[in-house]
């Protein structure tokens, strides 16, 4: 929740007007991003340094007890440490010694800075290099800040994922890297589209395992999986990395296009790439078609969370023929999106940041069939009657490519259906 009330229309962008908010947010801070994030990277610890609040948001986000040995704690910094009475670092070294002990599967360690370990100004990277020191080379120790000020819970993962980008291995090779977590069976079905295009050295960020870092280098070619990396490509690109611009592979369009874009940078002729594509985007047109009777012409209001609302309301529009009425994102990177913001029709309304009393204001009065958008606002939204959709859920499904386009159709149908069978 940050700053004043202000709203502005930016008419600076030549293509589109876009509405700039700026006023109450309703966001989750970048600590959510350990819950997916633990479950890609199988070695890596996530130790959050923060408060009993950060140990309660990263608990109940993730629905696990605290006695099931999961890859991720909470450090708690009390009020002793608070009141610059404890050192807080002799404190840390000790618990990250015990916890090291008493996991030795722990191969990578990650730091993770909060609003209260910001408060007391402890240096997390510091700590990160006095710690790496100490325990390895089994184990990598690394820092970012999950941090609620200012930011959205898909950043952790790009302050994380940023992270690691210093410490990936050297490589003249030509390479293509994948770059934004993805389900296992996700990240499994594009290396084998990308091998039966005949692109045979795949890589992917962050990798399953610690030890299996990707190289980068002046001959890598990266594409970005998810819209909200720009820490991260800004750190691969001061690598000498280029980014293949692409739309994202949501849908089936996004994922064709997503998947042309690396096989057009990698000199892959269209007659492989369809013969490599024709079965699987088939299949995914064909599992998209079941929803559609639900969906078409069902108006959608997108409310600024994950920063996937830009492709995904590129993809109810032009895939499931629904009306968007307003896609908010928290922040718009023109350069990673302009190949979304080519697609997106131009009826749908872009607003940027949130001053959220407004945007509520918008949305009751639009009274839209379907509502995307944070925990916060889904039960208030619901209680007046508009059926909602948690855009976290994108998140923690696997959405992305053929296979998984007809399960992000029915991830907005089912709350209709349900809707309707309660009205009945
Ligand atoms: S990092 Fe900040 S916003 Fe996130 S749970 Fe901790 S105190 Fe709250």
């Amino acid at each position: 929740m940050t700053g004043t009330a202000a709203l502005s229309v930016d008419l600076s962008t030549a293509e589109r007007p876009i509405l700039r908010q700026r006023g109450q947010r309703e966001v989750f801070c970048g600590l959510t991003g350990i819950i997916w994030l633990h479950r890609k990277i199988q070695d890596a610890f996530f130790l959050v340094v923060g408060s009993r609040t950060c140990a309660h948001l990263i608990q109940s986000a993730a629905g696990v007890m605290i006695f099931a040995e999961p890859r991720f704690a909470t450090a708690i910094i009390d009020e002793r440490d608070l009141a610059g009475l404890a050192d807080a670092n002799d404190e840390l070294d000790a618990v990250v010694t015990q916890l090291l002990q008493r996991r030795p599967d722990i191969k990578l360690l990650f730091l993770v800075g909060s609003c209260p370990s910001e408060v007391i100004k402890l240096d997390l990277s510091r700590a990160a290099v006095r710690l790496g020191q100490r325990f390895g080379p089994d184990v990598r120790v690394l820092n970012y800040s999950g941090s609620g000020i200012e930011t959205t819970f898909t950043q952790g993962e790009d302050a994380c994922l940023a992270a690691l980008v210093p410490v990936l291995p050297e490589t003249d090779a030509a390479e293509l890297l994948v770059v934004g977590a993805l389900a296992d069976v996700v990240e499994d079905q594009f290396a084998r589209l990308f091998a039966a295009m005949g692109i045979g050295r795949v890589r992917f960020l962050p990798p399953r395992q610690a030890a299996a870092l990707p190289p980068v280098g002046a001959n890598t070619r990266f594409l970005l999986a998810q819209p909200f990396l720009a820490d991260t490509a800004r750190a691969l690109e001061q690598r000498g990395a280029v980014r293949i611009a692409a739309p994202f592979p949501l849908g089936v369009e996004g994922t064709t296009l997503w998947l042309r874009a690396a096989a057009s940078a990698f000199g892959v002729d269209e007659l492989r790439f369809q013969t490599a594509t024709e079965l699987a985007s088939e299949r995914g047109r064909r599992s998209v078609a079941q929803y559609l009777p639900q969906l078409v012409g069902k108006r959608m209001f997108l409310f600024p969370d994950s920063q996937l609302e830009i492709p995904l309301a590129r993809f109810v529009s032009r895939e499931l023929a629904m009306q968007v009425i307003e896609a908010g994102t928290p922040y718009l990177h023109r350069q990673h999106l302009a190949e979304e913001l080519a697609l997106l029709p131009d009826s749908v309304v872009l607003s940027e940041g949130q001053d959220v009393e407004r945007q509520l204001d918008r949305c009751r009065a639009a009274r839209p069939d379907v509502v995307v958008c944070g925990l916060g606002l889904a039960n208030p939204l619901e209680a007046e009657g508009l059926t909602t959709k948690w855009s976290i859920e994108l998140l923690f499904t696997p959405v992305q490519g053929y296979d998984q386009a007809g399960d992000l159709a029915e991830l907005f149908a089912r709350p209709l259906v349900r809707r309707t069978r309660l009205a009945v």
